[in-house]
Order: structure tokens, then C-alpha cells, then sequence
């Protein structure tokens, strides 16, 4: 499976070891060709407005769009997160997102930078242990629409959810070691999609 990290700002070195880790060899997409090779795409956490800001510019806003609403198999971590989510609340003024899940997510929401926390967390396919979640000035779900299907949740808030082809976390499993997230978007997630969308 050729799958893309979007290779503009944020962690893409971590999620490429973590996709390597699960036997994928990635590819970096910093520009339309190299989107147009692969096959699905990881949006790595950083900064939603810098990431969304730097797609434009590289003449990958619409492209990404696109190949979304078009099928391809996506997977965001936290800023990901925020630009898969088709509604954010606390947006920067004018802030856009690729969208393609019906949800709306709260940016920031757990606190500043200084409130990130880690936390043993249930993810529904990876029992029985629980998934180490890194929150990083990490959005929640405020609002799922139909078809979303939530994967974990803190204290009533959904921070994975999954749609078809579509994988969000408000966490970072690649910063853990710990590559379950990324092999369920792989097998569970990805390999369905191509499969239906052939
Ligand atoms: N708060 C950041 C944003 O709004 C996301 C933080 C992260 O990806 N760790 O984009």
C-alpha cells in the first residue's frame, strides 16, 4: 500500500517510523504530484492553521479535499484531527479544514500547552490492554454526525472516531511506541477502502 504523510509541518518523522513499523513504506507529500501517487495519507499532529496555511501555498488544499471526499483512506492525529473535522469550534478567524467527517471538534480544548497530559486509554480495536494517549494542546469531539463511530473516549468526550475511510485521534500513538493505532488504520481502516473504492 503506497501511503503519503503530509509532509509540511508537525511530527512527520514520527509517524513515518511508526507506518515502517507496521511495514508500510511512506512516502512524504509536499506537493500534487507526490500526493497523486499514493494511496492514503496521514496528517501528522502540529498546527492546524500553519498545516491548512502550507497547503495552500503548495497548491494542496484542494487536492487533499478532494481525494477525501473522493474515498482515499485518510488518518489525522490531533492537529490531523482538527483538519478531517468538516466543523471546529475556537478556530483561528477564517481557519478551513480538509473536512470530510461529519464532527465538530473543540480546538484546544483540554487547556493550554502547559495542560497536556498522558492517559491509559480503551481503543475499541485494540484490547485487551489500553493505549498510552499523549494530549498535546489536543482538540475533543464536541459533536459526532451520523455515520462516526467512536473509538475512545475521556470523560464522555470522543478523541478517536472513524468514519469509512476516515481515522482521527485527538492523541499522538507516534510518539509512544506503541503502533496499534497505525496498523488499525493499515488493515482496518485503509486495506477496506482501496478494496472498495478498486
Ligand atoms: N492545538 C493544535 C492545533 O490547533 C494541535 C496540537 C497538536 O497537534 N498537538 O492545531
Amino acid at each position: 500500500m503506497k501511503v503519503g504523510v503530509l509532509a509540511l509541518q508537525g511530527d512527520v518523522r514520527e509517524h513515518i517510523s511508526a507506518l515502517i513499523a507496521c511495514g508500510v513504506y511512506p512516502t512524504t507529500v509536499r506537493r500534487p504530484a507526490e500526493l497523486a501517487a499514493v494511496e492514503a495519507l496521514v496528517i501528522p499532529g502540529g498546527e492546524s492553521t500553519t498545516i491548512a496555511h502550507l497547503s495552500q501555498i503548495f497548491d494542496l488544499f484542494q487536492p487533499i479535499r478532494d481525494r477525501i471526499a473522493h474515498g482515499m483512506p485518510v488518518y489525522g492525529s490531533c492537529a490531523g484531527m482538527i483538519l478531517l473535522a468538516d466543523h471546529i469550534l475556537d478556530a483561528k478567524a477564517g481557519q478551513e479544514t480538509f473536512g470530510g467527517l461529519d464532527i465538530t471538534v473543540r480546538r484546544n480544548a483540554f487547556g493550554r500547552q502547559v495542560d497536556s497530559f498522558e492517559s491509559d486509554i480503551a481503543f475499541a480495536d485494540a484490547t485487551p490492554a489500553p493505549v498510552r494517549a499523549v494530549f498535546i494542546r489536543a482538540p475533543w469531539v464536541e459533536e459526532i454526525g451520523t455515520g462516526i463511530e467512536i473509538l475512545a473516549e475521556i470523560d464522555s468526550h470522543p478523541v478517536a472516531v472513524r468514519s469509512k475511510s476516515i481515522l482521527a485521534t485527538s492523541f499522538h500513538p507516534e510518539l509512544t511506541g506503541d503502533h496499534r493505532i497505525h496498523r488499525y488504520f493499515i488493515e482496518e481502516v485503509a486495506r477496506g477502502a482501496l478494496q472498495h473504492l478498486q
